[in-house]
């Protein structure tokens, strides 16, 4: 089966336990606001690849990422978006007993049930907890990702939340609140939350591609700030 990949990082630190092997998927559905990688949006671009060709490269980093308790990670890009290619690495690193952890915002297309059987971790992005703030941050339905929330519920798939944190959009106690409700009741089964201060490391990016970025004039959030947020709401889950 062919896929299209963004890139292929054999030591990645920041995408779930240990050194992971992480795959970058081509193709998103949404446009997040603060996406630091806009060119992995268009789905019809990256480079073709099939699941025996991503199979044998994970196969090559295995030595490197196994010692420290590591796996892959498939990320994106949206993932989900190339689901059936996913489940078919995912299934080969099972039989292999390699470490499979999902890194998605919740929006593909189809029953998410086979490919969650496969995942050991999910890395879940929440953009907002409204479907007007939701709309508003990504330019997507919220309604799409809830199927996938449903899905991830009735698998009890390990789950860790990720939350962007943006000056002036989501860093008040009240949101912060309302995300600690929000969780509880989408996601019960997330024992962690990660919240990842916005940082304008991709802009570049934007002026590349002619793209004006969704933030424009936007600080980055302060980190210790963040973290203050994230000792006060989520520390003790
Ligand atoms: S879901 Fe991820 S890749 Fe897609 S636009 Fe949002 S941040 Fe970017």
């Amino acid at each position: 089966m062919e896929g299209r990949i963004l890139s292929f990082e054999s030591m990645g630190l920041v995408d779930g336990p240990g050194i992971r092997a992480v795959v970058f998927m081509q193709g998103c559905a949404l446009r997040c606001a603060f996406c630091h990688n806009p060119e992995s949006w268009d789905c019809g671009s990256g480079q073709t690849v099939t699941d025996e060709e991503i199979y044998a490269k994970i196969q090559r980093f295995r030595p490197y990422f196994e010692r420290s308790g590591g796996g892959v990670t498939f990320s994106g890009g949206e993932p989900l978006l190339q689901k059936d290619f996913v489940l078919e690495v995912f299934k080969r690193c099972k039989t292999a007993g390699i470490h499979t952890c999902l890194d998605t915002a919740g929006v593909g297309a189809g029953d998410y049930s086979e490919l969650l059987q496969y995942t050991d971790l999910v890395l879940y992005d929440v953009k907002a907890v409204d479907a007007e703030g939701y709309r508003k941050i990504c330019g997507g339905d919220i309604s799409v990702t809830e199927k996938f929330q449903k899905a991830l519920r009735e698998s009890g798939t390990e789950t860790v939340i990720r939350q962007v944190v943006i000056p002036g959009i989501n860093d008040s106690d009240e949101y912060m609140k309302k995300l600690k409700i929000y969780i509880k009741e989408n996601i019960p089964q997330a024992k962690k939350v990660e919240l990842l201060p916005y940082h304008l490391m991709g802009l570049h990016k934007y002026k590349k591609l002619g793209i004006e970025p969704g933030l424009a004039g936007v600080p980055a959030m302060d980190k210790v700030r963040t973290n203050e947020l994230y000792k006060q709401y989520f520390e003790n889950m």
